[in-house]
């Protein structure tokens, strides 16, 4: 998969993909991801991106010049493109999006925001959609692109080294992740759940499926709304409901 990420600091984003998976994804050729320079698209000595805004109060707003500017040399390269602003008034982001993401072969072109935003023009003529992180509000779309894209590429097949790895993870069935253990077997006073060291796969499975619809129960039972479950995942549930009884 390709990204663009447009941002006034390259650096920021640089650094989240210089390093492990995704740095492996793109020198295996499964994603792209080119980082571009938003003054690199202003005129004046000063290379200004940012001006008051127009009706007065506090703070900068970032030019749309340069933003257009870039998204005019991206589009005149002849890839189709998909243009995403990051802002905390968009959609907000899950695993269905990045699934969604993962899935697209035009370029994702990802728009960073910095100081109270950007020129509305930019959103008003040039952006297909808004995604959000979260509700609440960064300093800048920077770390939010970084998000974006590790949560997006790890989903490319061949990305994590099997691709069971992403399948095994919370939400991508609808549940939560089952708990994860590793030596020692005894820690402190904290043994490592018997069924894991007993060599039984079927248990440990049987184990597993448990504990991840525990896990959804407890943490997020509104996922549990969402997912079909199978005969076997509602007899855990009956389980799981006479344990809780049981106290
Ligand atoms: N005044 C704006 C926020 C500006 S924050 C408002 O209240 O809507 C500066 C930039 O940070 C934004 O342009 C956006 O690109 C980025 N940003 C802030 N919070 C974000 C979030 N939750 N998700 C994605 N991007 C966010």
């Amino acid at each position: 998969m390709k990204f663009e990420v447009l941002t006034l600091f390259p650096g920021i984003v640089s650094a989240a993909l210089s390093d492990s998976i995704l740095k492996k994804a793109m020198e295996k050729g499964l994603l792209e991801v080119k980082v571009t320079d938003l003054r690199d698209f202003t005129h004046d000595r000063h290379n200004t991106a940012d001006d008051a805004p127009f009706g007065g109060g506090p703070g900068m707003v970032m030019k749309p010049e340069p933003v257009f500017e870039a998204v005019d040399r991206i589009k005149a390269e002849g890839e189709c493109v998909r243009i995403i602003l990051m802002s905390p008034q968009g959609e907000v982001f899950n695993h269905k999006k990045a699934l969604e993401l993962s899935r697209e072969k035009c370029k994702l072109v990802l728009i960073c925001g910095r100081y109270e935003g950007i020129d509305e023009r930019v959103r008003l003529s040039l952006v297909d959609e808004e995604i959000s992180i979260g509700d609440f509000v960064l300093s800048g779309g920077e770390m939010a692109a970084a998000v974006v894209i590790e949560a997006a590429a790890r989903l490319v097949p061949g990305v994590l080294g099997t691709d069971e790895s992403a399948e095994l993870d919370s939400f991508y069935d609808g549940l939560l992740d089952y708990p994860h253990y590793t030596r020692p077997a005894q820690y402190r006073d904290m043994p490592v759940p018997d069924v894991l060291l007993s060599g039984n796969h079927a248990e440990i499975r049987r184990w597993r499926r448990k504990e991840a619809l525990k896990a959804t129960m407890r943490k997020r039972p509104d996922l549990l709304e969402k997912v079909e479950l199978g005969p076997e995942d509602k007899k855990l549930m009956g389980e799981l409901e006479a344990e809780m009884w049981e106290g």
